[in-house]
């Protein structure tokens, strides 16, 4: 269970969704915004600390990245944006990411804390892309660093009958934590581009 208190969690949330507003609007796409943080060892985001120091919070994190639909060339996710950017920023291929966020995660081989990455997206991430390109939850897995994902709303059915995006994180190890409070604003903003 994480231990990141939900105030830290909207804290990121509302900048994945300052992120969404970048995002061109299409009519056969959602305007959705993600960023990737990570958060210090577990000792130092414990409860007691979180107590003593609540208003400090939100500024635990690092931002490692951040994404919005159709940032980068071509049929862009924002998940995918968000990791393919920090990919680049380091010179190693997407396929090769996961190398990076270990490297992340235990910067000090020796110690039994490791850092903790979180994804914030407004929307679930994708599991199947109409195009036949690589669906957000697979890269998502295919990092394997990244232990939770938050998501401002599940993915509406306009396009994609279900999306079971979140029980296959879950089947794969990473927690997905709905966080409330700003549904109403990241669907406005997702469909900016849609007739209805
Ligand atoms: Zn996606």
């Amino acid at each position: 269970m994480t231990t990141i208190p939900q105030s830290t969690h909207l804290h990121y949330l509302r900048l994945a969704l300052e992120q969404a507003r970048r995002s061109p609007p299409k009519p056969t796409n959602y305007c959705v915004g993600a960023v990737l943080v990570l958060f210090p060892a577990p000792a130092r985001i414990g409860k007691e600390h979180v107590q003593d120091a609540e208003e400090d919070a939100e500024t635990t994190g690092t931002m490692l990245s951040t994404g919005y639909t159709l940032e980068l060339e071509g049929n862009t996710h924002a998940e995918q944006c968000c990791l393919s950017k920090l990919a680049s920023a380091h010179n190693v291929d997407d396929d090769s990411i996961h190398e990076l966020l270990s490297s992340q995660i235990r910067p000090n081989s020796q110690a039994d804390n490791t850092n903790t990455l979180v994804l914030y997206t407004t929307m679930e991430p994708c599991i199947l892309r109409l195009s036949g390109a690589v669906p957000c939850v697979d890269r998502i897995i295919a990092a394997k660093y990244i232990r939770t994902v938050v998501c401002g709303v599940s993915e509406p059915d306009t396009f994609v009958e279900k999306n079971e995006g979140r029980a296959k994180l879950e089947a794969n190890g990473i927690e997905v934590v709905n966080v409330g409070g700003l549904e109403e604003e990241i669907l406005r903003v997702a469909r900016a581009g849609h007739d209805t």
